[in-house]
Protein backbone atom coordinates (compact mmCIF):
# COMPACT_ATOMS: atom_id res chain seq x y z
CA UNK A 1 0.00 0.00 0.00
CA UNK A 2 1.38 3.15 -0.71
CA UNK A 3 1.62 6.23 1.55
CA UNK A 4 -1.25 8.32 -0.21
CA UNK A 5 -3.40 4.65 0.31
CA UNK A 6 -2.31 4.45 3.96
CA UNK A 7 -3.17 7.85 4.64
CA UNK A 8 -6.70 7.68 3.09
CA UNK A 9 -7.25 3.95 5.33
CA UNK A 10 -6.38 5.71 8.10
CA UNK A 11 -8.78 9.07 7.54
CA UNK A 12 -11.28 6.43 7.02
CA UNK A 13 -10.79 4.05 10.21
CA UNK A 14 -10.71 7.25 12.34
CA UNK A 15 -13.76 8.72 10.59
CA UNK A 16 -15.81 5.47 11.33
CA UNK A 17 -14.06 5.34 14.88
CA UNK A 18 -15.16 8.70 15.70
CA UNK A 19 -18.47 8.36 14.46
CA UNK A 20 -19.40 5.26 16.61
CA UNK A 21 -20.58 6.53 19.24
CA UNK A 22 -22.81 8.86 17.31
CA UNK A 23 -24.04 5.32 16.09
CA UNK A 24 -24.49 3.49 18.78
CA UNK A 25 -26.43 6.33 20.03
CA UNK A 26 -28.67 6.43 17.33
CA UNK A 27 -29.06 3.04 16.78
CA UNK A 28 -32.58 2.51 18.71
CA UNK A 29 -35.25 0.89 18.14
CA UNK A 30 -38.14 3.22 16.10
CA UNK A 31 -40.47 4.63 18.75
CA UNK A 32 -44.07 2.45 18.38
CA UNK A 33 -46.91 4.58 18.71
CA UNK A 34 -49.62 2.50 21.13
CA UNK A 35 -52.67 4.45 21.95
CA UNK A 36 -54.23 4.01 25.57
CA UNK A 37 -56.44 0.92 25.82
CA UNK A 38 -58.89 1.30 28.12
CA UNK A 39 -57.79 -1.22 31.10
CA UNK A 40 -59.32 -4.83 30.81
CA UNK A 41 -60.83 -6.05 34.30
CA UNK A 42 -60.34 -9.43 35.33
CA UNK A 43 -61.37 -11.63 38.02
CA UNK A 44 -58.07 -13.43 38.62
CA UNK A 45 -59.64 -15.53 41.97
CA UNK A 46 -62.03 -17.09 38.92
CA UNK A 47 -59.42 -17.80 36.92
CA UNK A 48 -57.08 -19.74 39.21
CA UNK A 49 -60.24 -21.68 40.89
CA UNK A 50 -61.02 -22.81 37.22
CA UNK A 51 -57.71 -23.34 35.56
CA UNK A 52 -57.14 -25.70 39.00
CA UNK A 53 -59.57 -27.27 38.48
CA UNK A 54 -59.26 -27.81 34.91
CA UNK A 55 -55.91 -29.39 35.11
CA UNK A 56 -57.52 -31.97 37.40
CA UNK A 57 -59.53 -33.00 34.81
CA UNK A 58 -56.84 -35.81 32.53
CA UNK A 59 -57.48 -34.67 29.28
CA UNK A 60 -54.80 -37.42 27.88
CA UNK A 61 -55.47 -38.17 23.95
CA UNK A 62 -54.33 -41.54 22.70
CA UNK A 63 -52.68 -42.14 19.24
CA UNK A 64 -55.87 -43.19 17.66
CA UNK A 65 -59.58 -43.43 18.67
CA UNK A 66 -59.28 -46.65 20.29
CA UNK A 67 -56.84 -46.24 22.75
CA UNK A 68 -58.88 -42.73 23.58
CA UNK A 69 -61.24 -42.18 26.88
CA UNK A 70 -63.91 -39.59 25.51
CA UNK A 71 -65.45 -39.97 28.98
CA UNK A 72 -62.40 -37.68 30.07
CA UNK A 73 -62.86 -35.56 27.19
CA UNK A 74 -66.72 -34.66 27.64
CA UNK A 75 -66.76 -34.51 31.42
CA UNK A 76 -64.12 -31.68 30.59
CA UNK A 77 -66.55 -30.28 28.06
CA UNK A 78 -69.59 -30.27 30.68
CA UNK A 79 -66.76 -28.58 33.25
CA UNK A 80 -66.73 -25.51 30.45
CA UNK A 81 -70.44 -25.79 29.95
CA UNK A 82 -70.55 -25.23 33.91
CA UNK A 83 -67.84 -22.60 34.23
CA UNK A 84 -68.53 -20.82 30.81
CA UNK A 85 -72.22 -20.17 30.63
CA UNK A 86 -72.77 -17.16 28.75
CA UNK A 87 -70.49 -17.99 26.14
CA UNK A 88 -72.52 -21.57 25.58
CA UNK A 89 -75.84 -19.55 25.63
CA UNK A 90 -74.59 -16.99 22.77
CA UNK A 91 -72.05 -18.83 20.68
CA UNK A 92 -72.77 -21.34 18.14
CA UNK A 93 -70.77 -24.81 19.34
CA UNK A 94 -69.95 -27.63 16.94
CA UNK A 95 -68.38 -30.74 18.01
CA UNK A 96 -66.33 -32.23 15.49
CA UNK A 97 -64.08 -35.25 15.55
CA UNK A 98 -66.10 -36.82 18.88
CA UNK A 99 -64.04 -34.00 20.98
CA UNK A 100 -62.96 -30.89 19.30
CA UNK A 101 -64.80 -27.92 20.22
CA UNK A 102 -66.06 -25.16 17.58
CA UNK A 103 -67.33 -22.09 19.60
CA UNK A 104 -68.34 -19.40 16.57
CA UNK A 105 -69.30 -15.96 18.17
CA UNK A 106 -71.19 -14.10 15.34
CA UNK A 107 -70.07 -10.57 14.14
CA UNK A 108 -71.77 -7.50 13.12
CA UNK A 109 -69.43 -7.46 9.31
CA UNK A 110 -70.26 -11.04 8.20
CA UNK A 111 -68.32 -10.12 4.64
CA UNK A 112 -65.52 -9.85 6.45
CA UNK A 113 -63.06 -13.04 6.86
CA UNK A 114 -63.47 -14.13 10.58
CA UNK A 115 -60.67 -14.58 12.92
CA UNK A 116 -59.56 -17.34 15.29
CA UNK A 117 -58.40 -18.17 19.05
CA UNK A 118 -56.76 -21.82 18.89
CA UNK A 119 -56.11 -24.00 21.87
CA UNK A 120 -56.06 -27.74 22.38
CA UNK A 121 -57.73 -29.74 25.40
CA UNK A 122 -55.47 -32.33 25.98
CA UNK A 123 -52.36 -32.29 27.62
CA UNK A 124 -49.24 -35.19 28.03
CA UNK A 125 -48.96 -38.28 30.21
CA UNK A 126 -46.27 -38.03 33.18
CA UNK A 127 -43.29 -40.09 32.17
CA UNK A 128 -43.81 -43.09 34.10
CA UNK A 129 -41.22 -43.33 36.97
CA UNK A 130 -41.44 -39.59 37.20
CA UNK A 131 -44.55 -39.61 39.19
CA UNK A 132 -42.78 -39.30 42.61
CA UNK A 133 -40.76 -36.56 41.63
CA UNK A 134 -43.47 -33.88 41.97
CA UNK A 135 -43.63 -31.76 44.58
CA UNK A 136 -47.52 -32.01 44.05
CA UNK A 137 -49.10 -34.72 42.26
CA UNK A 138 -49.47 -34.00 38.29
CA UNK A 139 -53.42 -33.95 38.38
CA UNK A 140 -54.54 -31.91 41.56
CA UNK A 141 -54.56 -28.78 40.33
CA UNK A 142 -52.59 -27.43 43.64
CA UNK A 143 -52.90 -23.71 43.85
CA UNK A 144 -50.34 -23.01 46.28
CA UNK A 145 -50.79 -18.80 46.14
CA UNK A 146 -47.34 -18.43 44.06
CA UNK A 147 -47.66 -21.51 41.26
CA UNK A 148 -50.98 -23.35 39.82
CA UNK A 149 -48.90 -26.88 39.54
CA UNK A 150 -49.70 -29.65 37.21
CA UNK A 151 -50.14 -31.12 33.74
CA UNK A 152 -51.34 -28.77 31.27
CA UNK A 153 -50.62 -25.72 33.87
CA UNK A 154 -48.28 -24.58 30.82
CA UNK A 155 -49.47 -26.73 27.87
CA UNK A 156 -51.68 -25.32 27.65
CA UNK A 157 -54.63 -25.38 29.79
CA UNK A 158 -53.48 -22.03 31.01
CA UNK A 159 -53.77 -20.69 27.76
CA UNK A 160 -57.47 -22.67 26.65
CA UNK A 161 -58.89 -21.24 30.31
CA UNK A 162 -57.52 -17.91 29.36
CA UNK A 163 -59.17 -17.34 26.58
CA UNK A 164 -62.50 -19.15 27.39
CA UNK A 165 -62.22 -16.43 30.64
CA UNK A 166 -61.73 -13.24 28.05
CA UNK A 167 -64.53 -14.31 25.55
CA UNK A 168 -66.55 -14.96 29.25
CA UNK A 169 -65.86 -11.71 30.45
CA UNK A 170 -66.64 -9.85 27.14
CA UNK A 171 -69.92 -11.35 26.96
CA UNK A 172 -71.14 -10.38 30.50
CA UNK A 173 -69.79 -6.46 29.43
CA UNK A 174 -71.85 -6.67 26.41
CA UNK A 175 -68.83 -6.84 23.97
CA UNK A 176 -70.44 -7.41 20.42
CA UNK A 177 -67.75 -8.57 17.84
CA UNK A 178 -68.01 -7.25 14.15
CA UNK A 179 -65.66 -9.88 12.72
CA UNK A 180 -67.00 -13.51 13.68
CA UNK A 181 -64.54 -14.99 16.45
CA UNK A 182 -63.95 -18.64 16.43
CA UNK A 183 -62.71 -20.54 19.34
CA UNK A 184 -60.98 -23.71 18.30
CA UNK A 185 -60.33 -26.50 20.82
CA UNK A 186 -58.42 -29.23 19.29
CA UNK A 187 -58.80 -32.60 20.88
CA UNK A 188 -54.95 -34.27 20.28
CA UNK A 189 -52.60 -32.24 19.37
CA UNK A 190 -50.28 -34.35 21.72
CA UNK A 191 -50.07 -36.69 19.88
CA UNK A 192 -49.16 -38.06 16.01
CA UNK A 193 -52.04 -39.19 14.72
CA UNK A 194 -53.67 -39.75 11.26
CA UNK A 195 -55.38 -36.71 9.85
CA UNK A 196 -58.85 -37.90 9.51
CA UNK A 197 -58.58 -38.13 13.40
CA UNK A 198 -56.82 -35.15 13.76
CA UNK A 199 -59.08 -32.73 15.81
CA UNK A 200 -57.22 -29.49 14.19
CA UNK A 201 -57.39 -30.80 10.15
CA UNK A 202 -60.72 -31.88 11.09
CA UNK A 203 -62.06 -28.48 11.87
CA UNK A 204 -59.46 -26.95 9.51
CA UNK A 205 -61.47 -29.17 6.70
CA UNK A 206 -64.64 -28.06 8.09
CA UNK A 207 -64.22 -24.20 7.43
CA UNK A 208 -62.85 -25.11 4.23
CA UNK A 209 -65.97 -26.79 3.13
CA UNK A 210 -68.09 -24.26 4.26
CA UNK A 211 -65.85 -21.28 2.31
CA UNK A 212 -64.85 -19.66 5.76
CA UNK A 213 -61.23 -17.83 4.89
CA UNK A 214 -59.80 -16.86 8.40
CA UNK A 215 -57.98 -13.38 8.84
CA UNK A 216 -55.77 -14.56 11.55
CA UNK A 217 -55.23 -17.11 13.69
CA UNK A 218 -53.71 -17.10 17.34
CA UNK A 219 -52.17 -20.40 19.32
CA UNK A 220 -49.51 -21.45 21.89
CA UNK A 221 -46.16 -21.33 21.16
CA UNK A 222 -44.34 -17.88 22.01
CA UNK A 223 -44.06 -16.57 25.36
CA UNK A 224 -42.73 -13.44 27.24
CA UNK A 225 -39.17 -14.06 28.26
CA UNK A 226 -37.24 -11.74 30.72
CA UNK A 227 -34.17 -10.85 29.28
CA UNK A 228 -32.08 -9.49 32.05
CA UNK A 229 -28.47 -9.47 31.71
CA UNK A 230 -27.22 -6.42 34.23
CA UNK A 231 -26.20 -2.95 32.96
CA UNK A 232 -26.56 -4.11 29.46
CA UNK A 233 -30.54 -5.12 28.73
CA UNK A 234 -33.42 -5.27 30.92
CA UNK A 235 -36.85 -6.06 28.69
CA UNK A 236 -39.32 -9.02 28.40
CA UNK A 237 -39.14 -10.17 25.16
CA UNK A 238 -42.38 -11.15 23.09
CA UNK A 239 -41.28 -13.78 21.12
CA UNK A 240 -44.33 -14.21 18.56
CA UNK A 241 -43.87 -17.48 16.68
CA UNK A 242 -44.14 -16.60 12.85
CA UNK A 243 -43.33 -20.03 11.42
CA UNK A 244 -42.86 -23.51 13.08
CA UNK A 245 -40.14 -26.43 12.02
CA UNK A 246 -40.56 -29.59 9.99
CA UNK A 247 -40.59 -33.37 11.42
CA UNK A 248 -38.73 -36.35 10.41
CA UNK A 249 -37.54 -39.70 11.76
CA UNK A 250 -35.51 -41.16 9.47
CA UNK A 251 -34.51 -45.02 9.46
CA UNK A 252 -30.80 -46.33 8.17
CA UNK A 253 -29.89 -49.56 8.06
CA UNK A 254 -27.32 -51.36 6.99
CA UNK A 255 -27.25 -55.61 5.90
CA UNK A 256 -24.54 -58.28 6.75
CA UNK A 257 -24.17 -61.92 7.34
CA UNK A 258 -25.08 -62.21 10.57
CA UNK A 259 -23.59 -65.30 12.52
CA UNK A 260 -22.36 -66.57 16.00
CA UNK A 261 -20.43 -63.72 17.48
CA UNK A 262 -17.43 -66.59 18.11
CA UNK A 263 -16.32 -65.79 14.72
CA UNK A 264 -16.86 -61.95 14.62
CA UNK A 265 -15.63 -59.92 11.15
CA UNK A 266 -13.57 -57.16 11.96
CA UNK A 267 -16.50 -54.96 11.20
CA UNK A 268 -20.15 -55.97 12.10
CA UNK A 269 -23.21 -54.59 10.79
CA UNK A 270 -23.11 -52.16 13.74
CA UNK A 271 -19.28 -51.19 13.17
CA UNK A 272 -20.49 -50.13 9.84
CA UNK A 273 -23.17 -48.21 11.16
CA UNK A 274 -20.71 -46.50 13.00
CA UNK A 275 -18.63 -44.99 10.00
CA UNK A 276 -22.59 -43.68 8.78
CA UNK A 277 -23.20 -42.42 12.35
CA UNK A 278 -19.84 -40.26 11.71
CA UNK A 279 -20.96 -39.13 7.83
CA UNK A 280 -24.24 -37.59 9.13
CA UNK A 281 -22.59 -36.19 12.44
CA UNK A 282 -19.83 -34.89 10.62
CA UNK A 283 -22.22 -32.68 7.47
CA UNK A 284 -24.57 -31.14 9.49
CA UNK A 285 -26.95 -28.52 8.00
CA UNK A 286 -25.44 -25.41 6.56
CA UNK A 287 -26.75 -22.79 9.48
CA UNK A 288 -27.36 -19.37 8.92
CA UNK A 289 -29.36 -16.39 10.27
CA UNK A 290 -32.61 -15.46 8.58
CA UNK A 291 -34.24 -12.21 8.40
CA UNK A 292 -36.44 -13.95 11.00
CA UNK A 293 -33.83 -14.15 13.31
CA UNK A 294 -31.88 -11.19 12.12
CA UNK A 295 -34.77 -9.17 13.32
CA UNK A 296 -35.04 -10.62 16.70
CA UNK A 297 -30.99 -9.93 17.36
CA UNK A 298 -31.60 -6.17 15.49
CA UNK A 299 -34.63 -5.83 17.94
CA UNK A 300 -32.54 -6.86 20.81
CA UNK A 301 -29.79 -4.82 20.15
CA UNK A 302 -31.59 -1.48 19.43
CA UNK A 303 -32.54 -1.94 23.27
CA UNK A 304 -29.34 -2.92 24.57
CA UNK A 305 -27.67 -0.04 27.05
CA UNK A 306 -25.55 2.40 25.15
CA UNK A 307 -22.23 0.81 26.04
CA UNK A 308 -22.88 -2.69 24.30
CA UNK A 309 -24.56 -0.19 21.11
CA UNK A 310 -21.42 0.75 20.51
CA UNK A 311 -20.72 -3.60 19.54
CA UNK A 312 -24.35 -4.25 18.22
CA UNK A 313 -25.11 -1.11 15.78
CA UNK A 314 -21.81 -2.76 13.91
CA UNK A 315 -23.93 -6.50 14.06
CA UNK A 316 -24.10 -6.47 10.43
CA UNK A 317 -19.86 -6.65 10.34
CA UNK A 318 -20.36 -9.32 12.76
CA UNK A 319 -22.72 -11.96 11.43
CA UNK A 320 -20.30 -14.31 9.41
CA UNK A 321 -18.71 -14.39 13.33
CA UNK A 322 -21.76 -14.70 15.15
CA UNK A 323 -23.22 -16.98 12.71
CA UNK A 324 -20.22 -19.54 13.31
CA UNK A 325 -20.32 -19.13 16.71
CA UNK A 326 -24.00 -19.51 17.58
CA UNK A 327 -23.71 -22.59 15.43
CA UNK A 328 -21.39 -24.54 18.20
CA UNK A 329 -24.58 -23.82 20.81
CA UNK A 330 -27.15 -26.21 20.34
CA UNK A 331 -30.01 -23.92 21.23
CA UNK A 332 -28.70 -21.13 19.47
CA UNK A 333 -27.87 -23.52 16.12
CA UNK A 334 -31.49 -24.68 16.34
CA UNK A 335 -32.72 -21.50 15.71
CA UNK A 336 -30.35 -21.53 12.43
CA UNK A 337 -30.77 -24.85 10.39
CA UNK A 338 -32.29 -28.52 10.09
CA UNK A 339 -31.01 -29.96 13.06
CA UNK A 340 -29.90 -33.48 12.89
CA UNK A 341 -30.04 -35.55 16.37
CA UNK A 342 -29.24 -39.50 15.65
CA UNK A 343 -31.35 -40.50 18.57
CA UNK A 344 -31.76 -44.74 18.86
CA UNK A 345 -29.55 -47.53 17.51
CA UNK A 346 -30.35 -51.42 17.52
CA UNK A 347 -28.20 -54.36 16.16
CA UNK A 348 -28.91 -58.35 16.87
CA UNK A 349 -31.44 -59.32 19.65
CA UNK A 350 -28.86 -60.64 21.30
CA UNK A 351 -25.35 -60.36 22.91
CA UNK A 352 -23.84 -63.41 21.26
CA UNK A 353 -25.26 -62.98 18.01
CA UNK A 354 -24.15 -61.04 15.39
CA UNK A 355 -26.54 -58.55 13.57
CA UNK A 356 -28.05 -59.17 10.02
CA UNK A 357 -29.62 -55.84 10.08
CA UNK A 358 -28.31 -52.57 12.63
CA UNK A 359 -30.33 -49.52 12.17
CA UNK A 360 -30.20 -46.50 13.94
CA UNK A 361 -33.21 -43.14 13.59
CA UNK A 362 -32.31 -40.10 12.97
CA UNK A 363 -33.84 -37.25 14.27
CA UNK A 364 -34.50 -34.19 11.57
CA UNK A 365 -35.85 -30.58 12.79
CA UNK A 366 -36.51 -29.27 9.53
CA UNK A 367 -36.10 -25.65 8.87
CA UNK A 368 -38.40 -23.55 7.17
CA UNK A 369 -37.51 -23.46 3.08
CA UNK A 370 -36.09 -27.28 3.41
CA UNK A 371 -38.65 -29.91 2.74
CA UNK A 372 -38.74 -33.84 4.02
CA UNK A 373 -37.47 -34.56 -0.04
CA UNK A 374 -33.95 -32.32 0.89
CA UNK A 375 -33.49 -34.13 4.12
CA UNK A 376 -33.78 -37.35 2.12
CA UNK A 377 -31.34 -35.91 -0.67
CA UNK A 378 -29.03 -34.65 1.67
CA UNK A 379 -28.69 -38.33 3.59
CA UNK A 380 -28.09 -40.27 0.27
CA UNK A 381 -25.04 -37.38 -0.16
CA UNK A 382 -22.88 -37.53 2.88
CA UNK A 383 -23.33 -41.11 3.89
CA UNK A 384 -20.27 -43.01 1.97
CA UNK A 385 -21.06 -46.16 2.41
CA UNK A 386 -23.64 -47.07 -0.25
CA UNK A 387 -25.01 -50.40 0.64
CA UNK A 388 -27.43 -48.77 3.38
CA UNK A 389 -31.08 -48.63 3.47
CA UNK A 390 -32.92 -45.16 4.21
CA UNK A 391 -36.62 -45.40 5.41
CA UNK A 392 -38.72 -42.81 6.32
CA UNK A 393 -40.96 -43.23 9.33
CA UNK A 394 -44.44 -42.19 9.68
CA UNK A 395 -45.32 -39.11 11.34
CA UNK A 396 -43.04 -36.32 9.46
CA UNK A 397 -43.97 -33.23 8.28
CA UNK A 398 -43.03 -30.24 6.33
CA UNK A 399 -42.18 -26.76 7.87
CA UNK A 400 -45.21 -24.56 7.84
CA UNK A 401 -44.87 -21.63 5.77
CA UNK A 402 -43.62 -18.20 7.35
CA UNK A 403 -46.90 -15.52 8.19
CA UNK A 404 -45.99 -11.97 7.27
CA UNK A 405 -44.55 -9.66 9.93
CA UNK A 406 -46.32 -6.63 8.01
CA UNK A 407 -49.92 -7.86 8.10
CA UNK A 408 -52.69 -6.21 10.09
CA UNK A 409 -52.64 -8.95 12.61
CA UNK A 410 -49.16 -9.05 13.42
CA UNK A 411 -48.60 -5.15 13.68
CA UNK A 412 -51.65 -4.96 16.28
CA UNK A 413 -50.23 -7.87 18.27
CA UNK A 414 -47.17 -5.74 18.46
CA UNK A 415 -48.89 -3.10 19.73
CA UNK A 416 -51.27 -5.07 22.01
CA UNK A 417 -48.07 -6.86 23.69
CA UNK A 418 -46.18 -3.25 24.55
CA UNK A 419 -49.93 -2.30 25.88
CA UNK A 420 -49.31 -4.67 28.05
CA UNK A 421 -46.20 -3.52 29.38
CA UNK A 422 -44.61 -0.66 27.46
CA UNK A 423 -40.96 -2.46 28.50
CA UNK A 424 -41.49 -5.06 26.28
CA UNK A 425 -39.42 -5.90 22.69
CA UNK A 426 -41.72 -7.58 19.97
CA UNK A 427 -39.87 -10.05 17.66
CA UNK A 428 -40.75 -12.75 15.45
CA UNK A 429 -39.79 -16.20 16.09
CA UNK A 430 -39.31 -19.60 15.00
CA UNK A 431 -41.32 -22.44 16.92
CA UNK A 432 -39.42 -25.27 17.52
CA UNK A 433 -41.87 -27.55 18.46
CA UNK A 434 -45.54 -28.17 16.29
CA UNK A 435 -48.77 -26.65 17.05
CA UNK A 436 -52.06 -27.32 15.44
CA UNK A 437 -51.83 -24.13 13.83
CA UNK A 438 -49.77 -25.37 11.28
CA UNK A 439 -52.80 -27.03 9.84
CA UNK A 440 -54.90 -23.93 9.36
CA UNK A 441 -52.48 -23.23 6.39
CA UNK A 442 -55.09 -23.58 3.95
CA UNK A 443 -57.51 -21.20 5.39
CA UNK A 444 -55.21 -18.56 6.80
CA UNK A 445 -52.33 -16.85 5.89
CA UNK A 446 -51.13 -14.73 9.12
CA UNK A 447 -50.68 -17.48 12.12
CA UNK A 448 -49.19 -16.24 15.01
CA UNK A 449 -47.86 -18.57 17.86
CA UNK A 450 -48.03 -16.44 21.13
CA UNK A 451 -48.96 -17.42 24.71
CA UNK A 452 -49.03 -14.31 26.33
CA UNK A 453 -47.62 -15.26 30.06
CA UNK A 454 -44.21 -13.87 31.15
CA UNK A 455 -42.64 -17.14 32.14
CA UNK A 456 -38.89 -18.15 32.89
CA UNK A 457 -37.15 -20.46 30.56
CA UNK A 458 -36.44 -22.74 33.01
CA UNK A 459 -40.15 -22.75 34.11
CA UNK A 460 -41.02 -23.24 30.24
CA UNK A 461 -38.90 -26.92 30.22
CA UNK A 462 -40.93 -27.75 32.60
CA UNK A 463 -43.95 -28.61 29.81
CA UNK A 464 -43.92 -31.98 28.96
CA UNK A 465 -41.72 -32.85 32.55
CA UNK A 466 -41.78 -33.12 36.12
CA UNK A 467 -43.16 -29.98 37.98
CA UNK A 468 -45.38 -28.44 35.03
CA UNK A 469 -46.55 -24.90 36.62
CA UNK A 470 -47.73 -21.26 36.01
CA UNK A 471 -46.45 -18.45 38.40
CA UNK A 472 -50.02 -17.15 39.36
CA UNK A 473 -48.45 -13.48 39.09
CA UNK A 474 -48.08 -13.84 35.08
CA UNK A 475 -51.98 -14.85 34.78
CA UNK A 476 -53.65 -11.56 34.80
CA UNK A 477 -51.93 -10.23 32.02
CA UNK A 478 -53.15 -13.65 29.93
CA UNK A 479 -56.74 -13.04 30.11
CA UNK A 480 -56.48 -8.78 30.23
CA UNK A 481 -54.36 -9.83 26.74
CA UNK A 482 -56.72 -12.12 25.01
CA UNK A 483 -59.85 -9.28 26.78
CA UNK A 484 -57.75 -6.68 24.30
CA UNK A 485 -56.78 -9.59 21.33
CA UNK A 486 -60.17 -9.81 20.76
CA UNK A 487 -61.62 -6.10 20.98
CA UNK A 488 -58.84 -5.04 18.42
CA UNK A 489 -58.69 -7.96 16.03
CA UNK A 490 -62.36 -8.43 15.53
CA UNK A 491 -62.66 -5.12 14.03
CA UNK A 492 -64.20 -4.78 10.92
CA UNK A 493 -61.01 -2.14 9.55
CA UNK A 494 -58.57 -3.87 7.16
CA UNK A 495 -55.44 -1.63 7.93
ZN1 LIG B 1 -49.10 -27.53 23.41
Amino acid sequence: MDKKAKIITAAVAGAAAASLPVRAALHRETKVDVPPMPDEHVDLARFRKNLSDAIKIKTIAGKDPESTDYEVFFEFHRFLRERYPLMHEKLELTVLNRAALMFRWPGTARDKDPIALLAHQDVVPINEGTEDDWTHPPFAGIDDGEFIWGRGALDMKNHLIAVMESVEALLAEGFQPERDVYILLGNNEEVMCANEDNGAVVMCNYLAEKGVHLDCIVDEGGAILPVDVKGVIHKDLAGIGVAEKGYADIEVAVHAKGGHSSQAPNHTALGKLANVIRDIENHQFKAKISPMLWSMFDSIGRNVSFPARMVTCNLKLLKPALTKGLSYIPSAASMMRTTTGVTMASGSPQANVLPQRASIIVNFRIYPGQTVNDVLKHLKKVIRYKDVEINLLPGWKNPSKISPTDSRAFRKLGVICRSMNPNTIVAPYLVMGGTDACHYQDVCENIYRYSPFCVSTSLLLTCHGTNERIPVASMEAGVAFFKRYIRELSKAEEA
